[in-house]
């Protein structure tokens, strides 16, 4: 099973998916990890992204396409796997179509975590608290505004592209981590059949 955990900023996609990658074997594709071990490693695609997501930008779609095909061509993709943080813009998800249809695979799921803007300032400002000064270098109060700036404008479009696919669907992101992880699950329950 293919399935996209889609939402702003800070709304948990991280979170979920990693319990989904532990509960249900598929892997987690978190493009903003993949970007950051780039980074870390030092390497040219690294360099290349270091600035723009520093600021709160999208990197190209022509790099997240592409980390994203090479990953997925993994045999651990075989069965499918959580996209967290990919697709991001209208381009990016038209090529993972694509990509999937050439796999013989397709997008099933699509699972929206709402979760509105206050919350959300909120969530990153404790998540600078307790990270002791070694926050991400975009988890920033400024930086934020534009993430979720960048969010509305680039990415929220998508709400309506998988919506007319008849894939969307939204479980409410403020409610406790568990009760967010058992919404999931009944979805995509819901969605085997079970
Ligand atoms: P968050 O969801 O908390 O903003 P991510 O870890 O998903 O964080 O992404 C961090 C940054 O990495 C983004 O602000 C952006 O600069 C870059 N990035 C991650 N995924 C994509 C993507 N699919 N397209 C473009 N840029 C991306």
């Amino acid at each position: 099973m293919n399935i996209i955990l889609f939402g702003p900023p800070g709304s948990g996609k991280g979170t979920q998916a990693k319990l989904l990658q532990s509960d249900r074997g598929l892997p987690q594709l978190s493009t903003g990890d993949m970007l950051r071990a780039a980074i870390a490693a030092g390497t040219e695609l690294g360099k290349k992204c270091k600035a723009i997501m520093d600021a709160g930008e999208l990197v190209s779609d022509e790099i997240v396409i592409g980390i994203i095909a090479e990953r997925y061509a993994q045999k651990d993709c075989a069965g499918g796997a959580v996209f967290d943080g990919f697709p991001r813009s209208i381009p990016q998800a038209e090529a993972l179509d694509k990509m999937l249809g050439n796999a013989g695979q397709a997008i099933d799921l699509v699972i929206e975590l709402k979760v509105n803007d206050e919350i959300l300032i909120k969530r990153v400002e404790q998540r600078i608290k307790e990270s002791g000064g070694v926050a991400r270098a975009d988890d920033t109060p400024e930086t934020l505004k534009n993430r979720l700036a960048v969010y509305y404008k680039n990415t929220a479009p998508l709400l309506d592209y998988y919506k007319a696919q008849g894939k969307l669907n939204t479980v409410d992101g403020m409610a406790p981590i568990d009760e967010v992880t058992h919404a999931i699950a009944a979805v995509i329950d819901a969605a085997e059949g079970k």
